[in-house]
């Protein structure tokens, strides 16, 4: 038998769903939500609703935006010879911290992990390749620095040297097995001026 009233119970169960949150802090989140007023509760819960019915992946380059094509696939001072591919639409913001990059985006939605099941097709590859027109002359690889990260970058390196374009990948300076997503913008921002063309 739970200790707690049921909806306190049932409360404390769904904040322990969410990543990183163990039982301790799920009932401090818990604890605290019912000691705000209101007003307050009726944001929160309204804004968590609201991002998941009005939040679309950009039919174009995979990052998350609440209108298609995304803010950025839609900027045309942005340059459209370079597109950055990153693993996750998240990894797409310390990289825009940079100010280093001007070009456009394509988030694959994860990385090659056979271990885990996941090929090629599993992720968004196939929508990167019938990007690949003359207008772009340079792909630059910014998946994470781990193995499925790097093999995700050997892969699609493979697929598009045929096409003639340049593929580059970011140097290191991340560290070994580091997310692109805790990298700094300095380190991040030297990374992406010392990258090297994939041969
Ligand atoms: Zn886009």
């Amino acid at each position: 038998m739970d200790f707690y009233p049921q909806p306190l119970q049932r409360l404390i169960d769904e904040f322990s769903k969410l990543p990183g949150i163990g039982t301790k802090t799920a009932q401090r989140l818990a604890f605290y939500v019912l000691k705000m007023d209101e007003d307050s509760v009726k944001s929160l819960s309204e804004s968590i609703v609201n991002a998941k019915k009005d939040i679309k992946y950009c039919s174009i380059c995979g990052n998350l935006t609440d209108a298609d094509p995304c803010s950025i696939c839609r900027n045309d001072a942005r340059d459209k010879s370079t597109i950055c591919v990153v693993q996750e639409a998240k990894d797409i913001l310390p990289m825009e911290k940079t100010r280093e990059y001007q070009g456009l985006y394509h988030v694959l939605h994860g990385s090659i992990s056979p271990l885990e099941g996941i090929g090629p097709d599993s992720i968004n590859i196939k929508s990167l390749v019938s990007r690949i027109t003359p207008e772009v002359k340079e792909v630059i690889l910014a998946t994470n620095s781990n193995v499925e990260g790097e093999a995700t970058a050997m892969y699609i390196a493979r697929l598009l040297k045929p096409m003639g374009v340049k593929v580059t990948r970011i140097a290191h300076g991340i560290p070994v097995g580091g997310d692109i997503e805790y990298t700094d913008e300095v380190t991040l921002g030297k990374a992406l001026e010392g990258r090297r063309e994939i041969l």
